[in-house]
């Protein structure tokens, strides 16, 4: 790594202000920030705005999260680098790269093929080879590989969809928003014992989850015209 790469020390500075300052201090998940280049999962005319302190376009009407809440949900799954996870959302690969540094397999599903197919391909060139990339309706999981120790939701459901919620492993932990445009809360959901249980962590804003388990442009655009069955 260059150090004096101008990337580099914007890197090192998002690590300590926005991140360890804010209370994340856990050495792995510092040290994982601090390897992925973030701003190589811009477009071009990102790159410069890689390591501010909030959510940027990446195409597809799609964002990055702010690099505070990818540690806040990725800390929230306690990794210890054996784990199997799941990623719903890959968008640019970005969240699936900091798992992949933390966990010992990472699966992540994309519902847009190009988003897929450039994710997939830029992990590969970072040498992220623990890290499968899947097109297709994450809502429904990824079944194949099944159960996860952790799973992580970049897109936010009404509910938390049920599939999901099957494919986490006895003492596994799942990270999701839930709610629609108005407003939304960052539950985490463990499994012990055979027994479901959330809570709830803090409000964000994500882009909608789409899908079978996820909202259609219709319901997420008319907030309160849901129809009841
Ligand atoms: N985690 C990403 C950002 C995710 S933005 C990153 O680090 O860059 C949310 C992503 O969820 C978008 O790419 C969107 O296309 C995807 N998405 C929405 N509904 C989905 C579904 N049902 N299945 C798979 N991906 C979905």
């Amino acid at each position: 790594m260059e150090e004096n790469d101008p990337f580099t020390i914007a890197r090192v500075k998002m690590v300590n202000e926005q991140i360890a300052r804010r209370g994340l201090r856990n050495p792995r998940l510092l040290t994982a920030l601090q390897r992925v280049p973030r701003h190589l999962f811009m477009p071009l005319t990102m790159r410069e705005y890689a390591y501010e302190d909030r959510p940027l376009p990446i195409g597809n009407g799609q964002t990055i999260s702010q690099p505070y809440i990818v540690a806040l949900m990725t800390s929230l799954l306690w990794l210890e680098g054996d784990e199997n996870v799941l990623e719903i959302g890959t968008g640019s690969g970005y969240q699936a790269a900091v798992l992949a540094e933390m966990a010992r397999t990472v699966h992540s599903v994309e519902r847009f093929e190009d988003l897929a197919d450039s994710a997939r391909a830029r992990l590969v060139r970072l040498g992220y080879y623990n890290t499968q990339v899947h097109c297709a309706d994450g809502s429904l999981g990824w079944p194949e590989a099944a159960p996860y120790d952790g799973i992580l939701v970049t897109a936010a459901a009404a509910a938390a969809p049920k599939p999901l919620l099957e494919q986490l492993a006895e003492g596994g932990r799942m990270v999701l928003p839930v709610g629609g445009i108005q407003g939304q809360m960052l539950q985490l959901w463990t499994r012990e014992g055979g027994k479901l249980e959330y809570e709830e962590v803090l409000p964000v804003s994500f882009v909608p989850l789409r899908g079978k388990y996820g909202w259609s442009q219709e319901e997420w655009e008319n907030p309160g015209s849901t129809v009841e069955g």
